[in-house]
């Protein structure tokens, strides 16, 4: 097998941990049932492995069973949040708060909602990527119905002071979502400490299979009301019909275990992996760190370097080390990231830019090898240009 670069992607996705897979295997075949039959033991089988599963997530973040709706991923959950909350409480008010620096999937529905009537506020951020709470307080009108702030940003890797976001939105009788894509499994979740309302949720950036996530809707002080967005056979509390997939929630629930279990010893080891790297780069003239150093996810590290082209780097490192610059989604185009141009960083720093994602499968030694050969690769692009 030809050598495959190391892989530093972990934030776009992330292999199928092998436990999980094994956890899985059984509802493919076996236990094939669909966990709405209530007629037989194939559906009670499968009601059962759901229930199970649907627990293990909501002890996850401090949340009660029948809190969790699952769906297709974090894309789907914000989705189903953000016009959920938008169709149901127009009659309140039509204004939406979020940040520039939000995952397109937060970004896209407020803008429809836009084109629709509603009001939506981006919020900027500041140098560091965090949100000013201040200024979040003197943007809230009386007609805010919503407030939708990630927890941990998937670009830079910041984490947002949630707990007080959660807590001004409350005060003011607004709802709150928070997109914990990169954040569950990575950071202690709880809903009742963050104050969170909604918390959107994914499988695959903690080693479970693509499309499987969930939403948390909360139900006491306040019960949230949510118009559904998908219709049909009335599962999940009508919030979300559609058969459910059995074997993806089962790895969802298993890799949110594992993650948990491991929280602590992995976040040590991504962090002294990541310091190394940034340790051994920053060693060059004209590297900058993007996002605050100290209230980030332990395996991110994004860097802006001065003096090179983007695309020019990302294809020097190809065949040794596969990460993505600017946003992954949008890797395919020359646009700086939206997220970086709300640093305020000019636009050609913004396009020179590289994430890291160290996760749990890489060793010290691969980011030995990826140090030592992006400080080589910049230095010749460097050279090459004068
Ligand atoms: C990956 C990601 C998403 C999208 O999640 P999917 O499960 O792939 O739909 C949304 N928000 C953030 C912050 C992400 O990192």
């Amino acid at each position: 097998m030809i050598n495959r670069p190391i892989y530093l992607d972990n934030h776009a996705t992330t292999p199928v941990d092998k436990r999980v897979l094994t956890a899985m295997m059984p509802y493919f075949t076996e236990y094939f049932g669909n966990p709405s039959s209530n007629a037989h033991i194939y559906g009670w089988e499968s009601e059962a492995a759901v229930k199970q599963a649907r627990n293990i997530i909501a002890e996850a973040i401090n949340a009660e069973e029948t809190e969790i709706i699952f769906t297709s991923g974090a894309t789907e959950a914000n989705n189903l949040a953000i016009k959920g909350v938008a169709e149901a409480y127009f009659t309140k008010g039509k204004h939406i708060i979020t940040l520039q620096t939000e995952h397109n999937a937060v970004i896209e529905p407020c803008q429809y909602l836009e084109t629709l009537g509603f009001d939506v506020t981006f919020l900027p951020v500041e140098k560091n990527g965090l949100l000013d709470l201040n200024l979040l307080t003197k943007t809230i009108r009386p007609d805010t119905i919503l407030v939708s702030v990630m927890t941990a940003n998937n670009e830079i890797g910041v984490i947002q002071d949630i707990s007080k976001i959660g807590a001004i939105c409350h005060e003011n009788e607004i709802l709150f979502h928070t997109d914990c894509a990169q954040a569950i499994g990575k950071i202690t979740l709880d809903v009742k400490k963050m104050n969170v309302d909604l918390m959107s949720l994914t499988a695959h950036k903690i080693y479970g299979m693509k499309g499987i996530g969930a939403l948390y809707i909360r139900r006491k002080n306040p019960r949230v009301k949510l118009a559904s967005q998908i219709q049909g056979g009335g599962q999940e509390r009508g919030f979300r019909s559609g058969t459910l997939c059995t074997p993806q929630i089962v790895g969802f629930a298993e890799a949110v275990k594992i993650a948990l279990l491991e929280l602590d010893s992995e976040n040590k080891r991504q962090q002294e992996l990541r310091d190394y790297l940034w340790q051994q780069l920053s060693t060059l003239e004209g590297i900058y760190l993007n996002g605050d150093l100290f209230q980030r996810l332990s395996g991110n590290l994004n860097i802006s370097v001065d003096g090179v082209d983007g695309s020019a780097l990302l294809l020097a490192l190809q065949s040794v080390v596969a990460v993505s610059s600017g946003s992954a989604c949008s890797s395919t185009s020359t646009k700086p990231s939206h997220v970086l141009k709300a640093l305020g960083h000019p636009d050609s720093l913004a396009k020179a830019s590289l994430r890291f994602g160290i996760g749990r499968f890489n060793t010290k030694e691969e980011i030995e090898t990826v140090a030592q050969f992006t400080i080589k690769a910049i230095n010749n692009l460097r050279h090459a240009r004068i």
